[in-house]
């Protein structure tokens, strides 16, 4: 059974359930029907032996039987009898004389056996002027049969025409209600056979429970699609980024083999080569960042930590970088505030917006860097005076390697801001920024309480 099509399986249990059901409302319809019948037949017979009495009449002396009065009709024999049980009229029945069968007002009785099995119902009453009459009506009951019989090839006709109908019809519609299971199927086998990521099901706008799966698979490779694109976007930006330092320390390795002169050559290869060295090693230390944050999350280390100190000492050595730069760093932290996060992850959040606010920061201009609690949430602040950042790239700078000015950001990989914003979701807070260009920008964080 398990090997069954699901289509099959479910119009051989719809077929199987509709013959029990026929064959119950048949059986039923044959039961009733057939008492009604026999109840339909035996009314005619009393109907008929009670009507005869209008067209008998006594005239002159004379029984007169009217023509209407027939002794055979609707399968019912009558017969008119005198008070000492002798025929006057009609057809006398074999075997159901009233010698046979005594004379009985208004009883209705069976008798007999099998083919010869017969109703028989007696009518007296005073014949006006000619004094006791009787009259017998005998039917078969076969007759009454007949209804029922009738009814039994009908039923053998039309029980089976009726399964084979709802059998054919309940394969089809199974078939048409599964065909999106069908697409479901071929979309996720052409997928696994082709990697194609870029096929959907699209069943369109449909309200059942199929339609509904078929919206969560598409919506479920939306994201795996996304999710793909970005890892080899990422993989892709970051072999780029490695190779030029690489081909630098080769250029300049080669240049310092094969022609350098002079030990001042020498020693300016050698630091060039050094600058490149440290350039690739603080790559491959963001993308071990990034790595491990992808597959751990935040959570490893999660544990109650006071941000106030973390955002204190982060502030302490950038103020040691805004120094050198001319930058006044002031640091207004509320003491005492404390999150569940991750000790490292927060501080290098901190740390990536406060070292951006003296990298894009004006000589001789200020960083605020400050920390306040409100109801629900930790809400920091690095404020600078610098450069800003343009309306059309404050969505861009969150994307992985994105550099609003390539040139002015020689040590940067553009990685810093996207670990701040994984940082920020990771401990299920924000990070936006507002800024205006020529004046300086604003970086907002917030983390739950
Ligand atoms: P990078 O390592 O290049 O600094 P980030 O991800 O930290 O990478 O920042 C991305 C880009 O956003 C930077 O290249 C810079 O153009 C811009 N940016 C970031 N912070 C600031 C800021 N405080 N002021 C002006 N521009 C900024």
């Amino acid at each position: 059974m398990n090997k069954l099509p699901i289509k099959i399986k479910i119009s051989l249990l719809f077929t199987a359930l509709m013959t029990i059901i026929v064959v119950a409302a048949f059986v039923v319809l044959l039961l009733v029907g057939e008492r009604l019948a026999i109840n339909a037949t035996q009314d005619d017979l009393v109907r008929l032996v009670t009507e005869s009495r209008t067209d008998i009449e006594y005239e002159y002396g004379v029984l007169d039987f009217d023509d209407d009065l027939k002794f055979y009709e609707n399968g019912v024999s009558l017969s008119v009898y005198n008070a000492a049980g002798q025929l006057l009229y009609g057809r006398q029945p074999v075997g159901l004389t009233p010698s046979d069968l005594p004379l009985a007002h208004a009883e209705m009785r069976i008798v007999g056996e099998g083919p010869a099995r017969y109703c028989v119902y007696d009518m007296h009453y005073q014949q006006e002027g000619y004094g006791s009459l009787w009259v017998r009506g005998v039917l078969p009951t076969d007759s009454t049969n007949t209804a029922f019989v009738a009814l039994m090839r009908l039923t053998a006709v039309i029980l089976p025409i009726l399964i084979v109908i709802g059998a054919i019809s309940s394969y089809f519609v199974a078939r048409s209600a599964l065909k999106p299971v069908r697409r479901i199927t071929q979309t996720a086998g052409n997928i696994a056979d082709g990697g194609d990521l870029s096929q959907r099901i699209s069943l369109g706008d449909g309200k059942d429970e199929i339609y509904a799966l078929a919206a969560t698979f598409d919506h479920m490779l939306d994201r795996l699609q996304h999710a793909f694109d970005k890892e080899r976007q990422f993989t892709s930006d970051a072999s780029h980024e490695l190779r030029t330092p690489v081909s630098v320390i080769i250029a300049q390795c080669e240049l310092a083999l094969s022609s350098i002169e002079s030990v001042d050559e020498l020693y300016d290869a050698l630091e060039s080569v050094l600058e490149q060295a440290r350039q690739v090693s603080t790559l491959i230390a963001h993308l071990l960042a990034f790595a491990r944050a992808d597959s751990n999350g935040a959570s490893a280390h999660m544990e109650t930590v006071n941000i106030s100190e973390l955002a204190r000492s982060a502030a302490e050595q950038a103020s040691e970088i805004a120094q050198v730069s001319g930058i006044t760093l002031e640091a207004d932290i509320e003491p005492g505030l404390k999150v569940f996060g991750d000790e490292t992850l927060l501080v290098r959040m901190m740390w990536n917006l406060l070292e951006n606010s003296v990298k894009y920061g004006n000589m001789n201009g200020v960083t605020t860097f400050m920390l306040r609690s409100d109801k629900d949430h930790i809400v920091g602040t690095v404020t600078d005076n610098g450069i800003g950042v343009a309306e059309e790239h404050l969505d861009k700078i969150w994307e992985r390697f994105y550099r609003v000015d390539q040139s002015r950001s020689t040590d940067g990989f553009g990685l810093g801001l996207p670990m701040a914003r994984y940082i920020a979701k990771a401990h299920g807070g924000s990070i936006l920024a507002t800024s205006t260009p020529g004046l300086g920008s604003v970086f907002t964080f917030k983390l739950p309480r």
